[in-house]
């Protein structure tokens, strides 16, 4: 056939273009970050239909996310220079498999409309099992058969396959549930997650008509990310690329980060043993990074043992080195991250002027986005979160503020309804109506609506005893909101002379201690502690860090305000946006400027993968350090704070082992500018990056806290470089009596009361009011 033109190798290099046009037998292109694997694949896509070696319904193509696969089948038209007319078998493995599954459902047993469950179906669904087979799923949670049917699915393991060393899993029940589980998906006509995959492989191990119908369709198999694929996966490319071996992986083994997924570095690894003869492309050149950002990421994954090991060049310019700098907390580091976006858009930071769109945030945990969107919120920077739902979006956390709303204002129904059966209460649809209907009859909101009903004996057995518990708690927290009630009411005395009735003395625990009950006591909290699911821990981290951020308010109704007005403000709109994600979903991007938050041993590497035994954990928290470096362009800042609310209550954080692992010639640590005195760069030694980072928590370690504190040191005391360090967190304040200090939200004030870490300021615009120290900090001026 005529050859057509292929502007569309011009730009690769003798690598990339061995990678593209070597189109027959297996390909393994292994390479580092940035290398222009996924250019060489698309490339590869539009070679394929530019030859006429396949028609774009003809390639199977896999990506890892949805959003990649969009790109992907963008790029393919731009390069080609026309719209493909679609490439229906481009996409993710699931996606994917749907598709085929819908065609082959019989064969699964299932109807061709089959459901695919959710989560929480999957989780009811296994309850229901449990609890038939008399199981205490307090003890035995159906989250926790849940995970375990979830892993043997990654492996491709159906009932009949659970090897004997799982034989125990789920107290010795859990190959026997997980069949009968399989057997009642099918009569609900349904799959999970896991199935799509699970039942093509099935398919295709034992139709082999089938199996090679599609070998013949499939003429070539790309896929994309390989590191992350799991054994279901492997094992179903390579059912389909058995015929004519034409496939072609990408791939790099130190950004394999999905391994508590399931996923096996292995596959990567074998790659050449399963199919011999394969030829292996290495690509050396970076086209990302600049060389400082790529020589600080090599640095951090040289830790690793057992990698295959890479060298990466570029020929970018010098460009700046990485950023390092330390935030007194959390709030700090997002205030200072915002002020630097802000700085960066306008080009006042001596570089080129970046737009909002070239700005990324890669957090560890996703708790840790909550700061940063109340500060671009606050200060209307606009922002999107990728790859989940923005903070208050969040299930918990809606759950959670619904708790808040019900005890603050009880006519909120709406909250009412969130939380009636949330956790389980036996409170369901039945037990739920008859409380409307009391609450309709009565005129009245849902909480009357329950206690009348609860009073008529309208609500018996467990649901009956469940109700009574919640409305008693919903009355006993709204008591602590207001403080306990005065009975005779006292006489008390008003600024201006006048008498009123006080009802309420002053509340006995402050908003956040009562946040915490009301999470406690309605058993929240211990929802997610019993959850077994891998999400579960994040979730119990969102729900501490809204504790946290309660903390800043004066009370549980400013806070409420304070969230409905910002989720009111920031409709999705059109525009420039930085984007905020986890590391995880950032994989295969890339953005001109990064920062890098929450660098602390136990936030990143995870507390987790430090207390495991063995090196694997922490290994692949560096792959995802090496990750969150390599998506940088220009510029990369990695920060840490000194202090993390962790666990319900303020730690010393201490910087993160990665940072030790930066070399340091590469390095720049940058000086906060209010919180050092601006010196504080300077007046350190600058032995290792560590140390240097360290020094940050000097000011802060509980020794110098007591110190602080037994001798009542003020600011001016302290040793040069550490000036506005007065801030205390836990222990009793080191203010003095009548010094002018500084709030955020009251402005300026001189200390007229000490009680603690309680202190009385008599603030010059907002009055007299009594603060928490940790918020006051000496005024400088
Ligand atoms: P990751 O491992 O992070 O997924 P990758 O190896 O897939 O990275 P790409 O995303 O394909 O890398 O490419 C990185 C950047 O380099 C992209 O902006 C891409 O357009 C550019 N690039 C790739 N190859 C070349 C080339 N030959 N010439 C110029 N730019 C290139
Ligand atoms: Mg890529």
């Amino acid at each position: 056939m005529a050859a057509r033109p292929q502007p569309y190798l011009e730009g690769l290099n003798p690598a990339q273009r061995a990678a593209v046009e070597q189109m027959d037998g297996p390909v393994l292109m292994l390479a580092g970050a940035g290398t222009g694997k996924t250019r060489a694949l698309t490339a590869r896509i539009v070679h394929l239909m530019n030859t006429g070696r396949a028609r774009p319904n003809e390639i199977l193509a896999v990506t890892f996310t949805n959003k990649a696969a969009r790109e992907m089948k963008n790029r393919v038209g731009a390069m080609l220079g026309q719209p493909i007319e679609g490439m229906p078998w481009l996409g993710t493995f699931h996606a994917i498999c749907v598709k085929l599954l819908r065609r082959h459902a019989e064969l699964a047993g299932l109807k061709s409309n089959f459901t695919i469950l959710d989560t929480d179906d999957q989780l009811r669904l296994l309850k229901q099992l449990i609890t038939a087979e008399g199981i205490d799923d307090k003890r035995w949670p159906a989250r926790m058969l849940a995970g375990i049917i979830d892993g043997w699915k990654n492996r491709a393991l159906t009932p009949d396959k659970i090897p004997a060393a799982d034989a125990g899993a789920y107290n010795h029940r859990g190959a026997e549930i997980y069949a009968q589980y399989q057997a009642r998906l099918k009569e609900l006509n349904a799959t999970d997650f896991g199935d799509l995959l699970l039942h093509m492989v099935t398919i295709f191990q034992t139709h082999e008509d089938i199996l090679k119908q599609y070998q013949r369709w499939f003429k070539y198999i790309l896929v994309d990310e390989y590191q992350d694929t799991n054994v279901a996966q492997y094992l179903w490319l390579r059912l389909l690329a058995g015929g004519h071996k034409n496939i072609c992986c990408v791939g790099d083994d130190d950004q394999s980060i999905y391994g508590w997924r399931g996923a096996e570095v292995g596959n990567i690894l074998r790659f050449e043993k399963d199919f011999p003869g394969s030829h292996v492309v290495r690509l050396e050149q970076n086209y990302r990074s600049t060389p400082h950002i790529l020589a600080a990421a090599s640095g951090v994954i040289a830790g690793n043992q057992g990698r295959l090991g890479k060298t990466l060049w570029t020929e970018a310019t010098e460009g700046e080195k990485l950023r390092l700098i330390g935030h007194w907390d959390g709030e700090e580091e997002a205030r200072w991250i915002g002020d630097e976006v802000e700085a960066m858009q306008r080009g006042t930071r001596g570089l080129r002027p970046f737009s909002f769109d070239d700005m990324s945030i890669l957090v560890r945990a996703s708790h840790q986005m909550r700061a940063f969107e109340d500060r671009f919120l606050t200060i209307g920077l606009p922002y999107r979160v990728i790859g989940g739902p923005r903070f208050y979006e969040r299930m918990e956390i809606r759950d959670a503020m619904a708790y808040f709303r019900v005890v603050t204002s009880p006519d909120d129904d709406l909250a009412f309804e969130r939380i009636v059966n949330t956790p389980k209460r036996g409170l369901g649809n039945v037990a739920q109506q008859k409380i409307q209907i009391a609450a309709r009859e009565n005129g009245t909101n849902l909480v009357e609506g329950a206690r009348i009903l609860l009073a008529q004996n309208g609500l018996g057995g467990k649901g009956g005893k469940e109700l009574r518990l919640l409305i008693e708690g919903i009355d006993r927290w709204a008591s602590k909101l207001r403080g306990p009630r005065i009975a005779p009411p006292d006489e008390a005395v008003l600024d201006d002379g006048g008498p009123i009735r006080m009802e309420f003395g002053p509340p006995e625990v402050t908003h956040v201690e009562l946040a915490e009950i009301i999470l406690d006591e309605s058993g929240y909290t211990a929802h997610w502690q019993n959850d077994k699911t891998p999400e579960a821990p994040g979730r119990l981290e969102n729900v501490k860090e809204l504790v946290k951020a309660l903390d800043q308010f004066e009370n549980l109704q400013g806070f409420l305000e304070h969230v409905s007005l910002i989720m009111d403000n920031e409709k999705e709109g059109e525009g420039e946006k930085v984007s905020i994600m986890t590391l995880h979903a950032a994989k295969g991007l890339e953005f001109p400027v990064v920062f890098l938050p929450g660098w602390e041993d136990g936030l990143f590497p995870s507390q987790r993968s430090m207390d495991e035994s063995g090196q694997k954990g922490l290994e692949e928290e560096r792959r995802l350090a090496y990750v969150g470096i390599t998506r940088a362009e220009e510029i990369c800042t990695i920060s840490f704070a000194a202090n993390r609310f962790v666990f319900g209550q303020w730690q010393n954080a201490m910087p993160s082992r990665f940072i030790d692992e930066l070399p340091e010639e590469h390095v720049d640590v940058l000086t906060p500018p209010g919180l050092y005195g601006g010196n504080f760069g300077a007046a350190m030694p600058k032995s290792t990056l560590h140390e240097t980072a360290a020094e940050a928590n000097v000011y802060n370690s509980p020794g110098w806290r007591r110190l602080q504190s037994r001798s009542g040191a003020r600011a001016d005391s302290q040793p040069s470089g550490a000036k506005n360090m007065t801030i205390d967190m836990t222990a009793s304040s080191s203010f003095t009596m009548g010094e002018r200090v500084f709030h955020q939200k009251f402005g300026y004030g001189a200390i007229i009361g000490i009680e603690g870490d309680k202190l009385e300021v008599a603030f010059e615009k907002a009055g007299d009011k009594k603060v928490v120290a940790r918020f006051l900090s000496a005024a400088d001026d």
